[in-house]
C-alpha cells in the first residue's frame, strides 16, 4: 500500500527558474514571504520615483529648460506616479502574491520604456546613460523584489532594445559601440547570477525548514503524524472550530488486533511492516490536507474527521477495518501475515450546544468504545455521539 504524500510532496527547486517546481509549494513559500517582500517592495518603489524625478535635472541641464525638458520631466513624473500606484495596490491588497508582483512589473516595464525615450532625445549624454542602464539593471536584478523569471526578461529585454537603440542612432564609435554592449551584457550577467544565487538561497532555507517540521512532527515507521503534533495542539484546535462554527467532528482511536502475537511469531519486523502498511491504508483512505493520523501509541492510530458525524466516521471505520482484513501484509519476500483491527470512535454533532470543550473527553470516549470493540470480540466498529452533558450509545 503506497503512502499517501506528505503534506509538501515535491520540494524541488527548478534551478533554471529559481523556483520550486510545485506550484502550490511555491505559492506557500511566496505567501510566508510577503509582508517582508512587500515591505522591502513598497521602500524599493519610492525609492526609484524619488530618483526618477531627480534625474529630471539632468534632461533641463542637457536639453536647456524647454517643451522637450519638459516632457521628459512629465515622462519621468508618470513613472514615480506608476511607482506611488503600485505602493497604493499593495499596500490596499497586502495579502495578494499577485499584486505585489503586478506592482514590480508595472514599475520596470513602464521605468525602463521612459528611460528609452530619455535617452532616445539626449544623444549626447549617451555614456552617462549607458551607466545609468547599468545601475537600473542591477535595481531590477537585485532590488526590486519581482519573480527571478520576470527580472530576468525584463532586465534583458531592455538591454536588447537599449543596444539596437544606440546603434541605429549610430552616434557612438565602433569602439565605444563594443564596450556597450560588453557592459549590459557584464550588467545582466552579474545581475542574473546575484538575482539566481539569493532566490536559490531563500527557497533552500525554506524547503529546510519544511523538511524539519517533516521529521519532527512524523513518525519515520508509517509517516503518520506523532504524539507530538497533538501535544501541539491539534485536537484543541480542531474542536474549537466545531464549536465555533457548529461543524461535527469525529475521532477513532484504531488498535491492530493480537499485534504481540504477531511480532512473536513473524519477527519484530514482520510486525514493523504490519504496521507500516496499516499507517499507510490509514494515511490513504482519508482526506488529504482534511483529516489528520496520529499514531497514538504503538501500534494505535488516532484519526482526526473534521466535518464528520457518527454515521460518516462509522462508515470510513468500517470501510478501512474491511480494507485491512482482506490484504495481506508483505512482512517478507513472497510472505504475508493476515491481520485485523478494531475502532472505537467519538463524535461530536453539528451544532451542538452541548460539544465538549476539552479533547481529553473525546479521546478517553472513543479509547473506551476501543475497549468495547476488543471485548465484543475484535475486528469490529463501536462508536458514541459525546457532548458534555449526555452520551448516547448508538452501536
Ligand atoms: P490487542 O488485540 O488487545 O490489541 O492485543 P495486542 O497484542 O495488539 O496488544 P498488546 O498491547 O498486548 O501488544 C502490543 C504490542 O505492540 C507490544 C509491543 O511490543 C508491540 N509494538 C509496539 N510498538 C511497536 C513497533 O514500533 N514495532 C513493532 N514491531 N511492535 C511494536
Ligand atoms: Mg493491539
Ligand atoms: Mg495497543
Amino acid at each position: 500500500m503506497p503512502h499517501r504524500d506528505l503534506p509538501y510532496p515535491r520540494l524541488e527547486i527548478d534551478r533554471q527558474r529559481a523556483e520550486f517546481a510545485d506550484a502550490a509549494v511555491e505559492d506557500r513559500f511566496n505567501r510566508h514571504h510577503l509582508p517582508e517582500r512587500s515591505a522591502q517592495l513598497k521602500v524599493s518603489l519610492l525609492f526609484c520615483a524619488a530618483f526618477y524625478v531627480a534625474f529630471g535635472a539632468t534632461d533641463v541641464a542637457t536639453l536647456g529648460p524647454g517643451p522637450l525638458a519638459w516632457t521628459m520631466i512629465a515622462l519621468r513624473v508618470a513613472v514615480a506616479l506608476v511607482a506611488a500606484g503600485g505602493c497604493l495596490a499593495i499596500m490596499r491588497r497586502p495579502e495578494s502574491v499577485r499584486v505585489a508582483v503586478l506592482a514590480a512589473c508595472a514599475v520596470e516595464v513602464v521605468g525602463m520604456a521612459v528611460f528609452m525615450v530619455l535617452c532616445w532625445y539626449q544623444p549626447a549624454a549617451t555614456a552617462w546613460n549607458v551607466m545609468s542602464q547599468a545601475l537600473i539593471l542591477m535595481a531590477i536584478y537585485i532590488n526590486i523584489p519581482n519573480r527571478f523569471v520576470y527580472a530576468v526578461w525584463i532586465a534583458s529585454g531592455s538591454s536588447i532594445v537599449f543596444c539596437a537603440m544606440l546603434l541605429v542612432q549610430g552616434y557612438l564609435k565602433m569602439d565605444d559601440q563594443v564596450a556597450l554592449v560588453l557592459l549590459l551584457i557584464l550588467g545582466n550577467a552579474l545581475g542574473y547570477i546575484g538575482a539566481r544565487r539569493f532566490n536559490l538561497a531563500q527557497r533552500e532555507e525554506f524547503r529546510s525548514a519544511i523538511q524539519l517540521q517533516q521529521l519532527a512532527d512524523r513518525d519515520p515507521l508509517t509517516g503518520c503524524f506523532n504524539r507530538r503534533v497533538l501535544q501541539k495542539g491539534l485536537l484543541d484546535a480542531e474542536l474549537a472550530r466545531a464549536r465555533r462554527y457548529g461543524t461535527a467532528l469525529s475521532v477513532i482511536l484504531c488498535d491492530i488486533d493480537h499485534f504481540k502475537r504477531i511480532n512473536d511469531t513473524h519477527g519484530h519486523a514482520a510486525g514493523d511492516h504490519v504496521l507500516n502498511e496499516f499507517g499507510g491504508l490509514l494515511l490513504a483512505m482519508t482526506r488529504e490536507t482534511v483529516d489528520s493520523v496520529v499514531r497514538y501509541g504503538g501500534e494505535e492510530f488516532l484519526i482526526v474527521l473534521p466535518e464528520t458525524d457518527l454515521d460518516g466516521a462509522q462508515a470510513l471505520a468500517e470501510r478501512i477495518r474491511h480494507a485491512f482484513c482482506s490484504i495481506g501484509c508483505a512482512v517478507d519476500l513472497g510472505k504475508f501475515v493476515n491481520a485485523t483491527a478494531s475502532f472505537g470512535i467519538a463524535a461530536v454533532p453539528a451544532l451542538d450546544p452541548d460539544a465538549p470543550d476539552t479533547p481529553a473527553v473525546l479521546v478517553e470516549t472513543a479509547d473506551a468504545q476501543l475497549y468495547a470493540a476488543k471485548r465484543g470480540g475484535r475486528n469490529c466498529v463501536r462508536g458514541v455521539t459525546v457532548t458534555a452533558s449526555r452520551m448516547r450509545s448508538t452501536a
